[in-house]
């Protein structure tokens, strides 16, 4: 890393005294973050990015041999968060609701290969109670003694904890106990009130989702934390929510990784609305979200890529725009293919090497906990026995 930016090369001159800050290790303000979106210059953003990763991180990029996993898509706020594409009501075609045997039978991809995470959410059953997840974490634990157990977001621990007349703190300590490594970051949207009222007017509000998070982390439970952007949200918008991460962050420590959502549009009615398929965001805004977030949240050790939403490709070039992590092997993506997401739901575990390789970075196998587990890649390891483009595994009817 070169010890310090060419300040007279950035071509807005709204960058010059954020990059002074940036060199400086000083935190930015709101008013730069909504600077940073404004700005056209954006080789001149990737430029401050790249110099405060490199710092960080140097050239090493992480990335997890994981499996996702959906166990049910039905979900009681189904007809009020207008962005979600995934989600389908009891008696509605295509709803499923997994029975633990059908998730450890689809689990068994991750036998013989190297996965060592298991991301698991799906939508808010209205019947699914807190003993069905501690089971399945206990019995995926008992299966795959190796594997990290990522699992419900913010939404769903809170949804459980009604169900149950319990508070967060319960349901997330059963989940502990049951084996659970750490928390995905979905959910959060934009926390704006605004906003949500206007695409999920019944989901957690921002506050709650902020508590669920800090519980979690007083419990030593690490999370890591989202922002879905490209819909009816603005600059302020997005900056209000990430100094609300970087505020938390700054209380408990306790996010591992932040991850920059790209809304699809298809299959949803906020997607109809603004009269969108296919894609709503643009390369440019994709990148610029992933340098922002690197520049803005000074506190989260990483920042990932997530290459189904976003495409392999993107991702690789956001390796230069300030990211360290790329999102993993997956095997089965559902949530952002429902919305029309194109790419493929399964990356080789080899071919993100390549991807990252190509980018000119180091690669590093992770655990959940980005602890590397992995950094010469000449014996490769085996990948899940999956048919590329293949179809989903068959499902009960909810
Ligand atoms: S976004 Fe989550 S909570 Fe909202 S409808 Fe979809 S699955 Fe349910």
């Amino acid at each position: 890393m070169s010890g310090a930016i060419d300040v007279a090369r950035l071509r807005d001159p709204r960058l010059h005294p954020i990059a002074d800050k940036v060199m400086a290790s000083e935190r930015l303000t709101p008013d730069e973050g909504v600077a940073l979106y404004s700005t056209t210059d954006l080789l001149g953003l990737g430029t401050l990015t790249d110099f405060a990763n490199r710092r960080r991180n140097g050239d090493r990029v992480f990335f997890s041999a994981n499996q996702h996993i959906n166990p049910t898509n039905v979900c009681v706020l189904r007809n009020t968060c207008v962005f979600c594409s995934f989600a389908r009501m009891p008696k509605e075609d295509g709803a499923y609701t997994r029975s633990l045997d059908e998730v450890f039978h689809e689990a068994e991809q991750a036998r013989g290969t190297p996965t060592r995470e298991f991301h698991i959410v799906g939508g808010l059953h209205p019947k699914l109670r807190l003993g069905y997840y501690t089971d399945l974490i206990r019995g995926l634990k008992e299966r795959h003694p190796q594997v990290h157990i990522k699992a419900l977001t913010a939404v769903e621990i809170a949804h459980l904890a009604r169900i149950e007349k319990t508070s967060e703190r319960e349901v997330l300590l059963a989940m502990k106990d049951a084996g659970l490594t750490s928390l995905p970051g979905g959910g959060a949207e934009v926390f704006s009130s605004a906003v949500r009222a206007t695409i999920a007017e019944r989901k957690l509000t921002g506050e709650e989702w902020l508590r669920v998070h800090r519980v979690a982390h007083e419990l030593g439970i690490p999370t890591n934390c989202t922002m879905l952007y490209g819909h009816v949200e603005t600059a302020e918008d997005r900056i209000a929510h990430l100094e609300q991460l970087r505020a938390l962050q700054d209380d408990t420590g306790g996010f591992l990784t932040y991850i920059p959502l790209a809304y699809h549009p298809d299959h949803n009615e906020l997607g109809e609305e603004m009269g969108r398929v296919g894609t709503a965001t643009t390369g440019y805004e994709d990148l610029k979200n992933i340098a922002v977030g690197r520049l803005f949240l000074d506190n989260i050790p990483h920042v990932k890529t997530h290459w189904p939403m976003v495409t392999p490709f993107l991702s690789q070039i956001a390796l230069d725009f300030g990211c360290d992590d790329v999102e993993g092997t997956v095997v089965y993506e559902r949530i952002y293919h429902e919305a029309g997401a194109l790419t493929d739901m399964h990356l080789p575990y080899l071919e993100l090497v390549r991807l990252i390789r190509g980018a000119g970075k180091r690669p590093v196998e992770r655990d959940s906990l980005y602890r590397a587990v992995r950094e010469q890649f000449d014996d490769p390891p085996p990948e899940p026995s999956f048919r590329r483009g293949g179809a989903l595994p068959v499902v009960h009817a909810a």
